[in-house]
């Protein structure tokens, strides 16, 4: 198999407390002790993190099965207090944002304190408040390859470091990399983040009955396992953050309880400074998220954070933190995913 090395850049430094690289990963997985830690795909390293686990009885269902019976709730064995909450980083290697928070989450959930030593007690007191599913990265090939953030990075950069360079130096762009399944690595100088090292894209790759990456197989397995009321995949992308409305696909409850949580985002972004996209339209996508809704009736959503507008690694860490605030509180108030209420 082709290897590549990773995308060289001189960038401005880090923070000490911004964890991204996979050796840090694995640092911070071994502090855990409240929590429990699992290794749900060998081959790739990839570990998902529990809190406030709960001992529940495997369905006697599928949920393709019982959303179509009289009783939805007979899926649903871990009952609905608490709600269960999944949330997953890193799926595309080359936006670590959500990597540094899901880290940061985890620091706060052992020690009270981030890894920058600061206290945050509404966000703890509403984590502990949820089954927690926690994966910190779900693509280590990826990551192996990125930088450690994208601040300061040029547009056509961006795009280079997270879909990968074609061998005549030419950017491969973000669209036209989904014209690939896999992006063909002979044809590449670089890869980009965004892929796996098969050059698959784990988002994308989730057609049901046919699922070509271990990664994608061993998150989902997970989600059915978990069966949590939100699935929430941390993304990151050059423009301002977005908690994103669900896709088209999707049970039309969910779609409404999505709109109300990506409407109240963008409102507590827009009170507390941060850059944020106002939410419109619905994505056509077919991905991670859809399979996730497919598979366990959840409220998949995907937040996209900024890599930079201006802001500090403080000020991406704490745009995290408020979003989860908002989500989380709100999910107090209302039941996530409405599985039989359709
Ligand atoms: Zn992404």
């Amino acid at each position: 198999m082709k290897s590549f090395k990773p995308y060289e850049i001189h960038l401005e430094k880090r923070p000490e407390w911004w964890k991204v690289r996979l050796p840090e990963i694995k640092e911070q997985l071994k502090l855990v002790q409240k929590g429990r830690v699992e290794t749900i795909l060998r081959s790739k390293e990839i570990s998902a993190v529990y809190y406030n686990e709960k001992e529940y009885p495997p369905p006697k269902v599928r949920w393709p099965t019982a959303a179509g019976s009289g009783n939805p709730d007979s899926f649903k064995t871990s009952g609905y207090e608490p709600q269960g909450v999944m949330i997953i980083a890193g799926v595309h290697g080359a936006e670590p944002e959500g990597v540094a928070a899901v880290l940061n989450l985890l620091q706060l959930l052992e020690t009270g304190k981030d890894l920058r030593g600061k206290e945050r007690p509404f966000l703890l007191d509403l984590l502990n408040r949820y089954r927690l599913t926690l994966i910190p990265c779900c693509n280590p090939d990826g990551r192996k390859l990125s930088p450690d953030h994208m601040k300061g990075v040029s547009p056509e950069e961006f795009h280079r470091i997270s879909q990968g360079v074609w061998l005549d130096g030419s950017t491969i762009g973000w669209a036209k990399s989904k014209e690939f399944f896999p992006l063909p690595l002979d044809k590449v100088s670089f890869p980009g983040g965004y892929p796996n090292r098969d050059g698959y894209n784990i988002m994308h790759d989730c057609a049901p009955g046919k699922l070509y990456t271990g990664e994608a197989k061993a998150i989902l397995a997970l989600a059915e396992k978990c069966q949590p009321d939100l699935f929430l995949n941390l993304h990151s992308q050059e423009h301002e953050s977005i908690l994103c409305r669900p896709g088209t696909f999707d049970y039309a409850g969910n779609i409404r309880r999505g709109n109300e949580l990506s409407e109240l985002n963008w409102a507590a972004f827009r009170n507390a400074g941060f850059p944020a996209s106002v939410p419109k339209g619905s994505s056509q996508s077919l991905n991670l998220n859809t399979a996730a809704v497919m598979l366990t009736g959840t409220l998949a959503m995907t937040y996209e954070s900024t890599t930079d507008c201006g802001l500090s690694f403080d000020q991406l860490l704490e745009s995290h933190y408020l979003m989860l605030e908002t989500v989380l509180a709100d999910g107090l108030r209302k039941r996530f995913a409405p599985r039989n209420e359709r």
